[in-house]
């Protein structure tokens, strides 16, 4: 089992299969972010089966697979059934902006995917492409069908509020999700990197009181929470969450940590604190000696982010660490 030095198990991995995106939503990444072929730094399939499986011995059931976009990344399906047959993986998910998901939900549910996060911050198609910086809602639109046709278990809508979301954005996704039978979480902007520190953070509060009396909804407990806190409809066919790191931090109950695609075991989104795998796994280290780094890195893990009191503190961005 794997514990910190606060008495945290930590039992689900976020899993970065790639740093690039193919859209540059404010919040997250640069205008100029690279492309082209994939570095040799990238940990290989070989690279991060080995270490998912490490991680599973050492007592982590979950994990999900993040980026950057990971639909990008070659054959992720592959990577995906290789993790899904892991002794001990009981659950494997997957972060995804939608727009490559038309093509490849099939193969992703096929390979033991269950549950996806898709972002989509509005439905409105000039207000997605000032945000995503790329005219693509209706390529996330047909992903969403896709993923409904696939029969994946839970799809939650991650909706990041700005300044300019507007009452109408959050009631449209709202009824949105209610129509298609999606979880909707809204979500309050982090300052990593400087594309997360460029836009400003709103906090949730005032919100979930509108929603809860415009809606009647109660406070609920979802499956797979994590940190959101949930309201649900009298009938609990709507849920909607508010991740709110920011106005109500929740790192008490943290149970994760980050790997990126270069192989460095992240500790926390908001600290630099950090144990690099790529080195010791390509210089030939037993899985004994990865368990090791791994359970003496978690050790160390802060016990909270200081987003408010720094929020200069964290240059990488979201895309790099794996949101
Ligand atoms: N590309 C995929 C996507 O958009 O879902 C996966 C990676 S993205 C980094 C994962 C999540 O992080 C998204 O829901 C996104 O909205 C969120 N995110 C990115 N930058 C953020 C920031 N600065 N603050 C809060 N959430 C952020
Ligand atoms: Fe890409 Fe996701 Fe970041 Fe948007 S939030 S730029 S889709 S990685």
């Amino acid at each position: 089992m794997l514990q910190d030095g606060f008495g945290r198990r930590i039992e689900y991995l976020r899993l970065s299969v790639t740093d690039r995106c193919n859209l540059r939503c404010t919040y997250c990444m640069p205008e100029e972010a690279a492309g082209g072929e994939e570095p040799a730094n990238w940990l290989t399939y070989d690279e991060i089966e080995r270490v998912v499986r490490v991680f599973s011995t050492l007592g982590v059931q979950r994990v999900r697979l993040t980026g950057g976009e990971p639909l990008l990344r070659k054959n992720l399906s592959d990577l995906a059934r290789r993790i899904a047959v892991l002794p001990g993986i009981t659950d494997l998910s997957l972060s995804t902006n939608g727009t490559h998901l038309a093509r490849q939900a099939k193969a992703l549910r096929a390979a033991g995917v269950t549950r996806l996060n898709v972002s989509l911050d509005t439905l409105d198609t000039t207000k997605f492409a000032a945000i995503a910086k790329r005219d693509s809602l209706a390529m996330v639109m047909q992903g969403l069908d896709a993923a409904q046709r696939e029969g994946f278990s839970l799809i939650k809508i991650n909706m990041v509020m700005m300044a300019d979301t507007s009452e109408d954005d959050v009631d449209r996704m709202v009824a949105f999700c209610i129509e298609h039978g999606f979880v909707l979480r809204l979500i309050e902007v982090m300052p990593v990197g400087s594309a997360g520190r460029s836009t400003a953070m709103v906090g949730l509060g005032p919100i979930q009181d509108r929603l809860r009396s415009q809606f009647g909804l109660v406070d609920g407990i979802v499956r797979g929470a994590g940190p959101a806190r949930y309201l649900v409809s009298a009938d609990r066919r709507f849920q909607i969450g508010f991740i709110t790191p920011i106005s109500q931090h929740f790192c008490e109950t943290c149970n994760r940590v980050r790997l990126s695609v270069d192989g460095v075991l992240y500790l926390c989104l908001g600290h630099e604190d950090r144990v690099d795998l790529r080195a010791p796994l390509r210089a030939g280290c037993s899985d004994s000696e990865l368990e090791q780094l791994i359970v003496d890195g978690i050790r160390h893990k802060p016990f909270r982010h200081h987003f408010e009191e720094q929020p200069a503190r964290i240059v990488r961005f979201m895309s790099a660490t794996g949101g």
